[in-house]
């Protein structure tokens, strides 16, 4: 089922966005039978589970953090990380830095911004993106590449393009202003197995889909 479920989504992908697999709660053999199709991005919202799928899985495995990550975990995801998606807070930009530095590394963002009207969902307010991207920008060690949201859960379709349109005007807000000649910010990472098409219809560079993948 996995191989057809990705190749059936692979069609379906523009060449120019990125498929990030979510791996979470999915047992490593899971994993495995993505890995033999080719796919290298996977993506795990909790540290410790993230950390033991690494050091069970190839070390060619591109890791993705999207969950929320309290500062004092920073340190044992911070040798292999390859993007952490979920940087909702200065305090938690400074402390990456930290641990980039220990670990002689660069290690690359995405600033995540809160669009959805669930209380529960993590994130920075879009009217303070200016101000959080200019201190980061005097971090050491930290690369920004670009911007993650979630969109509410809803079927209904207007609501779901407005968040996405949001996203996409605070990516392209931030890239005119700071990035404007940095190739590497470039990720606008939005889209789940449930609104993945109208996200890319809207502009993602990346979308992170799990349960399309395994179900
Ligand atoms: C779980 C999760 C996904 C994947 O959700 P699916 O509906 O299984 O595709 C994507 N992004 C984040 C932040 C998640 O926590």
């Amino acid at each position: 089922m996995i191989k057809q479920n990705l190749e059936k989504i692979k069609q379906q992908l523009p060449s120019n966005v990125q498929l990030v697999v979510v791996s979470k709660f999915r047992p490593i053999e899971q994993l495995l039978e993505v890995f033999e199709t080719g796919q290298r991005e996977f993506a795990e919202n909790r540290v410790q589970e993230m950390v033991t799928k690494y050091e069970a899985l190839p070390k060619d495995i591109h890791w993705h953090l999207i969950g929320h990550l309290q500062t004092n975990k920073v340190k044992y995801i911070a040798p292999f990380v390859k993007l952490i998606h979920s940087v909702d807070s200065l305090e938690l930009a400074q402390e990456i830095s930290k641990q980039a530095i220990k670990n002689n590394r660069v290690i690359p963002i995405l600033l995540q911004f809160h669009v959805a009207q669930e209380d529960s969902k993590f994130g920075l307010k879009p009217e303070y993106a200016e101000t959080i991207c200019k201190q980061i920008l005097e971090l050491p060690n930290i690369e920004m590449h670009g911007i993650m949201g979630m969109a509410t859960f809803t079927e209904d379709e207007a609501f779901l393009r407005k968040e996405f349109k949001l996203l996409r005007t605070i990516f392209d807000n931030l890239k005119e202003i700071y990035f404007k000649n940095q190739e590497s910010f470039a990720t606008l990472s939005m889209g789940m197995s449930s609104d993945y098409k109208m996200a890319v219809e809207e502009g993602s560079t990346l979308v992170r889909l799990g349960s399309l993948v395994f179900e």
